[in-house]
């Protein structure tokens, strides 16, 4: 049977033999000139600072700083600046997204795949302090297994200094459990 158009954008996106998925370039983005803080992993993980803080015209938002704080042990300030990855692939085009559109795609030439074990250890050496690992998009949702895959891997080499956020829209079946 042929796959559907989602099938074949999963399939594009994640590779089951070696735990892999696509991530994209971040690094020559239009999106990098809105970053000012550091891209890590060659390009591939963006900081961004989340703010638990009430602003004057904005409302609190505590999320992924404050569960993050309490589970790591640690002040929320602490774990402000998240690591944020963003999945090179996404089925969805909202008006408001500020990823470019090129990296909503597999097929931007600048994506590319990384272990999850790579994605880790690589943020681990680069950090002695506790942080957030954002999953992100594109469209995080279309791999359940990208989350499933890091929280084993976290676990199993008993890293204690990462919380796994998992961003996504509602539109999954999974993420409603
Ligand atoms: S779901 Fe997220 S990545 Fe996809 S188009 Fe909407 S805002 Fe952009």
């Amino acid at each position: 049977m042929k796959p559907s158009c989602l099938e074949a954008l999963r399939d594009a996106l994640i590779n089951t033999a070696d735990k892999s998925v696509k991530l994209a370039s971040l690094g020559d983005s239009v999106q990098s000139q809105d970053i000012s803080n550091d891209i890590l992993l060659d390009g591939y993980c963006r900081i961004h600072t989340f703010s638990e803080e009430k602003k004057e015209d904005w409302i609190a938002d505590p999320l992924p700083t404050i569960p993050a704080a309490k589970a790591l042990g640690c002040r929320p300030d602490q774990v402000r600046n998240a690591r944020v990855l963003q999945l090179s692939g996404c089925n969805i085009r909202c008006w408001y997204c500020f990823v470019d559109d090129s990296n909503l795609s597999p097929k931007s030439p600048k994506s590319r795949f990384f272990a999850i074990s790579e994605i880790i250890d690589t943020l681990m050496l680069q950090s002695q302090n506790p942080f957030v690992l954002d999953l992100s998009g594109g469209n995080s949702a279309l791999l359940p297994e990208w989350t499933l895959w890091t929280v084993q891997y976290v676990k199993d080499k008993n890293y204690k200094n990462i919380y796994i956020w998992t961003d996504d829209n509602l539109d999954s079946v999974y993420t409603r459990y």
